[in-house]
């Protein structure tokens, strides 16, 4: 169902052109993985969607936000495995913007049914007697928390590192919810250290990783954050866009720019293990910069190049 062509490959970025050296970087291009999706939703979605398959689902439920990877995720892979795929979308409001939205755009055209509630109600997607209506509503669904993590995911992402890893001392991911990097704790060899620089704030995935995670040979950084989910400025924009101009390899806003801003700051004060070999690992989700880019230009933000 899945095919075993799923590792990708590791570039060396020339870490002169950001006047630093005594450490070498390398992207290990994840975001190659598949053309519509994240590479590390698609970690998470693959041993899901087998289970799915296996207890004789039809449908997929999950949940996420206006621009989520991950729903957008769950609507391709859905599709291609022959499943109905139901997104339960936070904000009533977004219910007449789909045209313009293009993430949920994207999405219904995959034939994934959008159930639009509120702020409030969206906070109780955890709870049993919410997810028994959703049930009277759309019937039996194989269900996926959002932003995906759960144990099989978190065995997707142990996938993510091949042998041939071996030699870095330093892997680096960004974290939403943990899942990612709890995978690439477990499959990290012990004289590595893992690096999650986490997009939101908070402490929540900590407990995530913890929970999932079989070794601590392991750091969350929140300096690097932006103030907050999905937050960005001028600053970051600019970085992302340099990174661009300077390596031709695109970042997202939300993620992958947030971690690059994190490690390029890290190197130039030197805070890592002089003459260390990193591994960054570029989870993807460049679908939501076209919607950032939109919400950009409503602020007279510069937007993100493309
Ligand atoms: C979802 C996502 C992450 C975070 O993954 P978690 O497993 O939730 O920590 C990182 N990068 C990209 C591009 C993502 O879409």
């Amino acid at each position: 169902m899945f095919n075993n062509l799923e590792t990708t490959y590791n570039q060396k970025i020339p870490l002169d052109l950001f006047s630093i050296s005594s450490y070498s970087l390398t992207l290990k291009r994840e975001d190659d993985l598949h053309p519509e999706i994240s590479g590390n939703k698609y970690r998470k979605l693959k041993y899901n969607i087998i289970e799915a398959k296996r207890l004789e689902y039809s449908s997929i439920l999950t949940f996420g936000g206006a621009y989520s990877n991950h729903v957008t995720a769950v609507a391709v892979l859905g599709k291609k495995h022959g499943m109905k795929t139901i997104g339960i979308i936070r904000g009533e409001e977004l219910a007449f913007k789909v045209q313009e939205n293009p993430t949920l755009n994207f999405v219904e055209n995959c034939g994934m049914k959008l159930h639009f509630v509120s702020r409030d109600d969206y906070k109780h997607k955890t709870e049993i007697v919410f997810l028994k209506k959703l049930k009277e509503l759309f019937g039996d669904f194989y269900l996926l928390p959002e932003g995906g993590t759960n144990a099989l995911a978190v065995k997707g992402c142990e996938e993510i590192l091949t042998k041939s890893d071996s030699s870095f001392d330093y892997i680096c991911t960004s974290v939403g919810t943990g899942g990612t990097m709890a995978g690439l704790v477990n499959s990290s060899l012990p004289h590595q250290t893992v690096l999650g620089f986490s997009a939101l704030k908070g402490v929540f995935q900590t407990l995530v990783v913890k929970k999932y995670a079989l070794k601590n040979n392991y750091n969350i950084i929140d300096d690097y954050c932006f103030g907050g989910y999905a937050k960005i400025d001028s600053n970051l924009i600019r970085f992302i866009n340099e990174f661009k101009e300077k390596t031709g390899i695109q970042l997202d806003p939300i993620y992958t720019g947030k971690m690059m801003f994190g490690i390029i700051d890290l190197l130039k004060n030197k805070k890592l293990k002089k003459n260390s070999c990193i591994l960054a690992i570029h989870t993807g989700g460049l679908q939501g910069i076209d919607g950032m880019n939109r919400l950009l230009k409503k602020k007279d933000l510069p937007q993100i190049n493309v």
